[in-house]
C-alpha cells in the first residue's frame, strides 16, 4: 500500500463507483443494512460548479461539497467506508467482480454500484466552460430563480431549444433564442413569438464578460446582445469506460439527449450483479431523484444479497 492512502480491504458486499449523492444514499442504505460497503469517489461531482444545490427540501441551498460531505459522515457513522480514488476497470472472478483503482488498488465484491454520473458536453461556442454553472446554465430547476426577471438567452443547440425556452419563459419576460446554426419549424417558431420570446439569426461566436460577469452574446457579424445568462442545452455522456471489461456500456439514450447506462426501474442492469443510479443512467435526474434512486438500488442490492445468503445457506445445511 502507498503511504498516506486509505486501507481497503481484500472484499466487500458491494462496492459503490462514485460518492455523489445517489451512491452515497445508496451506501447509507446498504451500511445500515449491515452490508460491507466501499464507495470509491473521484470527488468530481456534476454539480460542482454551483454554489448551491436548489430545489431540494429541507437541504434547498446547501453548497454541493457541505451536502456530499455530511453524507460521507453518515456513511461512516454506520460502518462504510469510503475513500478517494477512480476506479479504472473491472472484471469478473468466479462469482465475484474484481476492481481496479488508478493507483493499483485492487478489491474484490460480490455486487456493484454504479453511481459515476456523467459528463456535460458543452456546445462548441468559445467562452461558455469559464463561466459553466455560474451564468451558462441548463436546467430552470437548479439556477432559475436566481436570474429571474434578468436578461436571459437561450442557445439552439439542439430539439431541446423550444422546451428551455418555454421554462425560462416563466422566469423572466426578457427572453431571447439565438437561433446559432439551426432553425425552428415554423410553428415553434410562432409559438415563441407569440410568448414575447426574441429570435434572433446569426451563428454565436463567443460571450462578453466583464468584471467576472457575463454582459452579452457575440455574434459572428460582430453584433453583441446583452444578456446576464445565457441557457444552453449539453451533451449528456455517462461516466462508464471502466465497465467495459464487464460487458456494460453506455448507450444512446432514447431522447437523444445522450449516453446512459440502460437499466430496470429498480437500478439492476443487464450485467449480473451490477446496479446503477443517478445520472449514469438517468440523465435528467436532479440531486433529490438521484439520491432516490441510489437508495432504491441500495436495497435492491440487499433483497438480491439476502437471497443469495439463504441459497447458501440451503446448499450448506444439505451438504452437512
Ligand atoms: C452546474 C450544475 C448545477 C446543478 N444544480 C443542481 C441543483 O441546484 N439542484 C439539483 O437537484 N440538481 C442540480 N444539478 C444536477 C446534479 O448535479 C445531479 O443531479 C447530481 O449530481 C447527480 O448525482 P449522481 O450521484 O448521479 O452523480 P454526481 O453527483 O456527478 O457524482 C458522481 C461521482 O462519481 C465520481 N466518479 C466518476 N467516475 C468515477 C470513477 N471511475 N471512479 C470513482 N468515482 C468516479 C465523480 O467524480 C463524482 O464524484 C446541477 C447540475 C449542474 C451541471
Amino acid at each position: 500500500m502507498l503511504e498516506g492512502m486509505d486501507t481497503i480491504n481484500e472484499s466487500y458486499d458491494v462496492v459503490v463507483v462514485g460518492g455523489g449523492p445517489a451512491g452515497l444514499n445508496g451506501a447509507l442504505v446498504l451500511a445500515r443494512s449491515r452490508r460491507s460497503v466501499l464507495v470509491v469517489d473521484a470527488g468530481h461531482p456534476r454539480n460542482a460548479p454551483a454554489h448551491a444545490v436548489h430545489g431540494l427540501f429541507a437541504r434547498e441551498g446547501t453548497p454541493p461539497a457541505e451536502l456530499l460531505a455530511r453524507g460521507r459522515d453518515e456513511v461512516t457513522s454506520y460502518g462504510g467506508t469510503v475513500v478517494d480514488g477512480e476506479l479504472v476497470g473491472a472484471q469478473r472472478v468466479g462469482e465475484d467482480l474484481e476492481v481496479r483503482l488508478a493507483d493499483g488498488r485492487t478489491t474484490r465484491a460480490r455486487r456493484l454500484l454504479v453511481t459515476s454520473g456523467l459528463v456535460d458536453v458543452l456546445p462548441d461556442v468559445p467562452g461558455l466552460p469559464e463561466r459553466w454553472g455560474r451564468d451558462v446554465l441548463h436546467c430552470p430547476y437548479c439556477h432559475g430563480w436566481e436570474v429571474q426577471d434578468q436578461a436571459i438567452g437561450v442557445l439552439a443547440v439542439n430539439h431541446m431549444v423550444v422546451h428551455q425556452a418555454l421554462l425560462f419563459r416563466q422566469l423572466t419576460d426578457d427572453l431571447t433564442v439565438f437561433l446559432h446554426r439551426s432553425t425552428l419549424e415554423p410553428e415553434d417558431a410562432e409559438t415563441l413569438q407569440a410568448l414575447g420570446i426574441r429570435l434572433v439569426d446569426g451563428e454565436v461566436t463567443g460571450l462578453t464578460v466583464e468584471d467576472d460577469r457575463l454582459t452579452g452574446v457575440r455574434l459572428a457579424d460582430g453584433t453583441v446582445v446583452a444578456r446576464d445568462a445565457v441557457v444552453v442545452a449539453t451533451s449528456m455522456r455517462a461516466n462508464a469506460a471502466f465497465l467495459d471489461g464487464i460487458g456494460l456500456r453506455a448507450v444512446a439514450h432514447p431522447s437523444g439527449v445522450g449516453e446512459h447506462v440502460p437499466a430496470d426501474p429498480t437500478g439492476r442492469t443487464e450485467v449480473p450483479g451490477v446496479w446503477v443510479a443517478g445520472n449514469v443512467t438517468d440523465l435528467t435526474a436532479q440531486v433529490g431523484a438521484s439520491a432516490a434512486a441510489g437508495a432504491l438500488a441500495g436495497a435492491g442490492l440487499n433483497g438480491d444479497l439476502a437471497l443469495e445468503d439463504a441459497r447458501r445457506a440451503v446448499d450448506r445445511l444439505r451438504r452437512a
